[in-house]
């Protein structure tokens, strides 16, 4: 028993190739935000605060997609996504359909604490945010140009970034079109959380898929698809989200182990075998500091440390940065 933290930047056809400019940003806002929930959790956070601390950070990070580099739909646009979850007392609270709010999963926090509901979108969640006097700037402020080229080259191949005009049953792999271009797929964000007392939290936050149909919501914000927290494990996933909602990932994993006496590891494994090749992956912490972090896709930006001093930075399957280091320090 001990605490642990993982966090993903998003999961996705990765090329190995991806070059430095785009790598190396991206693997040092893991490395930082790692530091950042490292030191929240010595320092006794509350998981709750830790999760929704780092993916603060990782919102605010143009080169993942959510808040500030949120990618953009068909009209151009931006809808957000967030989502976080207790463990112990399963409250939670998600946002959709917000455009102008610069830390979405605060908001979704604040749906949690102060409304008697659960999930807000759309002109709701935006006057929710005025209300609760939230940081919010101009829409423009999330439309980078990086994402209106993302936006370019999926209209120019006539796909969402997940796309909806190619086979969504069963387990073809996307086929790569032109707008590959080895950055199309920026990914969303999540971190998870558990303390040496097993208290557990999870929060996501997301852009969606580039070129989605306006008002089209994901897997992210739906309780037990892409966020899901209870008193055995916390779950965070990416994706393509219409297969995240139709295996009920996050929940799922929980579930094996509650019903079905497996292990994280082993639940976790199962549950992003069971989707379609190509298309989800999951960071995962249980109550007694356990860490999984599988993935189907090519690749997924991820962390993770436990109290025993272990920690991991890695994108595809192998160059994954093992280190031992020492967090007593
Ligand atoms: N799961 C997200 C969605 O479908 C996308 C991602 O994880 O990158 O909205």
């Amino acid at each position: 028993m001990g605490w642990a933290i993982a966090l993903h930047g998003g999961a996705g056809d990765i090329p190995l190739s991806l070059p430095l400019e785009r790598r190396v940003p991206r693997e040092a806002t893991l490395r930082r935000c790692l530091s950042l929930g490292i030191a929240a959790l010595k320092a006794n956070q509350p998981p709750l605060d830790v999760v929704e601390l780092v993916v603060r950070e990782l919102e605010n990070c143009p080169h993942f997609n959510a808040g500030r580099g949120s990618v953009l739909t068909t009209n151009g646009t931006v809808e957000m996504e967030a989502c976080i979850m207790d463990g112990n007392t399963k409250s939670c609270g998600a946002v959709s359909g917000v455009s102008t709010v610069v830390n979405p999963i605060s908001l979704a926090r604040l749906v949690m604490e102060k409304t008697p509901h659960i999930y807000l979108g759309f002109d709701g969640a935006e006057a929710f945010a005025r209300e609760q006097c939230v940081e919010t700037v101009e829409t423009g402020h999330f439309i980078t140009q990086e994402n209106v080229e993302r936006l370019r080259q999926a209209k120019e191949a006539n796909r969402v970034q997940i796309d909806y005009t190619q086979p969504s049953h069963g387990d073809t792999p996307p086929q790569p079109t032109s707008a590959d271009n080895g950055d199309s797929q920026i990914g969303t964000v999540g971190c998870v959380a558990v303390d040496g007392k097993g208290n557990l939290a999870a929060a996501t936050s997301t852009g969606g898929l580039v070129n989605k149909m306006v008002g089209r919501i994901g897997d992210t914000p739906v309780i037990g698809a892409g966020t899901y927290a209870n008193t055995f494990c916390a779950v965070s996933a990416t994706g393509k989200g219409e297969f995240i909602i139709r295996a009920t990932v996050a929940r799922d994993v929980a579930a094996l182990m509650e019903y079905k006496g497996l292990s994280m590891k082993e639940a976790a494994a199962y549950v992003i075998n069971s989707v379609p090749k190509c298309h989800a992956g999951l960071v995962a912490v249980s109550a007694n500091g356990e860490v999984a972090m599988p993935f189907n896709t090519k690749g997924m930006f991820r962390a993770c440390a436990t109290e025993d001093g272990y920690s991991e930075i890695g994108i595809w399957d192998t160059e994954v940065e093992h280190n031992f280091i020492d967090l007593k320090s």
